[in-house]
């Protein structure tokens, strides 16, 4: 297939994007100073093309989206046909429509176990909403309308919305828009080389997991709806948690009663080298929200699994559950995801990521532990990290700070072809799972000459010069 490059006025796009456009999670101050965003106007496989025609290997899989790489003429096929079939019809009112049927069966397949069900939304952040109103639903259903309160993590990332970013433990978030909303407690993440360095991981597990026992008898086991958590958190700066974690969160979460949910919008469909997230850890959540790589991102759709012994209750006990979205199960975002599913399973990438890419990724990455900077290397199939620090060997960083280092590795990565994201003083990647071993060394060597390129800069930083 080749698609027809059509030229940009970049220079006007620049000018329009500050004059009317108001770009997603975004320091606008910074933006007018720079003169508008960068404009991507084209990709191709891992590779993505911005409007002076650079060619950037996109270590980010968009946003930890688009699993299957860019420019999938079936993906485009598969809305073409459907938008002409039927584009729209919803799901409200005893209505639905073939794909987001066909869809949920296929996931319920993936999910396995006692998760047969789902509830469809449009992005991440929707899917948590609904597990945020289901959980406490499910509660009241079944006479204990107490149990009112989540437990999470400080720097889980759980979306944008009002409960999303209640769920999550982005302190910067909850600063804007008052938030969390009342009935959320936030604990410790499992996060070794930020809060347990040098400490043995399986005891840092079990003290990670304990802080969550210990919040749940606080506030009183009776009274706590759900658990939830990323099997691996991405946004929070791809933390991996030491592998006795999760079973742990799984048996105390039994223990008092408490519903368990995986917020698998990163870790859905391969990321981890599993279909889910939780398959890799070995735990049964009962409810998970999915979203990104469901449809790699070619059209907006997201997921909330449900359990059950949740969807039975529902059941029993009747009465409408006043919730959903005018694009709950929207048929051709629905046909773009099923079409999605088959290239996932067709090029085997959940295999793929586990077998082969994703261990020569971890390879790749732990040679960059040589370099002056790098504290640590982590990653579980096509997600990893890069700690820089100041000291190899500790977890010191630049002028005992956070955030000296990230954003100048990353500004050089991206200068030199490569797009990651610098999360404080992390390098994160999330390649496509059709990433190549060739481009694997790329982004590792892209990241090497970076850290040569910053190291003079950063050890020149003064305290004074900071800010
Ligand atoms: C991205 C993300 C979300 C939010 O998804 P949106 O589509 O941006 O609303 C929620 N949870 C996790 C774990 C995410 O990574």
């Amino acid at each position: 297939m080749t698609v027809p490059i059509r030229n940009h006025d970049i220079a006007e796009l620049r000018r329009l994007d500050l004059a009317h456009h108001l770009p997603a999670q975004a320091d606008h101050r910074l933006i007018a100073s720079l003169g508008g965003s960068r404009i991507i106007t084209r990709a191709e496989g891992s590779t993505i093309f911005d409007g002076e025609g650079n060619a950037i290997l996109d270590g980010m899989a968009g946003l930890w989206c688009v699993n299957v790489g860019y420019g999938r003429e079936e993906l485009a096929k598969a809305a073409y046909d459907q938008m002409l079939e039927l584009p729209y019809y919803n799901t409200f009112f005893r209505t639905a429509t073939p794909p987001p049927v066909k869809l949920a069966a296929r996931i319920a397949s993936k999910m396995g176990g006692h998760l047969s069900h789902v509830f469809f939304n449009s992005s991440g952040s929707e899917a948590v909403d609904t597990v945020f109103r289901l959980a406490r639903h499910y509660w009241k259903l079944k006479g204990q309308p107490q149990r009112r309160i989540f437990i999470s993590r400080w720097n889980a990332y759980h979306g944008s919305t009002v409960a999303g970013v209640s769920l999550g433990g982005m302190k910067a978030m909850h600063a804007q828009g008052d938030l969390p909303v009342p009935g959320v407690e936030h604990v410790m993440q499992p996060y070794l080389f930020g809060e347990g360095f040098g400490e043995d991981p399986d005891a840092f597990a079990a003290r990670a997991a304990q802080a969550i026992e210990d919040r749940i008898l606080e506030v009183g086991p009776e009274n706590v709806a759900a658990f939830i958590g990323e099997p691996v958190q991405g946004a929070g700066g791809v933390i991996i948690p030491p592998e006795g974690y999760w079973p742990r969160v799984e048996a105390i979460c039994r223990k008092y009663g408490i519903l368990l949910v995986c917020d698998e919008v990163i870790c859905g469909f391969g990321r981890l080298g599993q279909w889910f997230g939780h398959h890799h850890y070995g735990v049964k959540p009962d409810m998970i929200s999915m979203a990104k790589g469901l449809s790699s991102g070619y059209l907006p759709i997201s997921a909330t699994g449900v359990a059950d012994h949740i969807v039975a209750e529902l059941r029993e006990k009747g009465g409408d559950f006043v919730h959903g979205y005018t694009y709950s199960g929207h048929p051709t975002a629905a046909a773009v995801a099923l079409a999605n599913l088959d290239i996932i399973e067709r090029e085997g990438l959940v295999e793929r990521t586990r077998e082969d890419t994703g261990p020569y990724l971890a390879r790749a990455l732990a040679t960059l532990n040589d370099h002056p900077l790098v504290g640590e290397t982590r990653s579980l199939g096509l997600i990893g990290a890069v700690e820089i620090v100041r000291e190899p060997g500790t977890n010191k960083r630049f002028l005992d700070k956070e955030g000296e280092a990230g954003p100048v590795v990353r500004d050089l990565c991206i200068r030199n072809g490569l797009m990651v994201r610098g999360i404080r003083d992390t390098i994160v990647c999330c390649p496509p799972l059709i990433i190549t071993h060739a481009e694997i060394d790329r982004l590792v060597s892209i990241i090497r000459r970076s850290l040569d390129e910053a190291e003079p800069i950063l050890r020149a930083l003064k305290p004074e010069a900071a800010g």
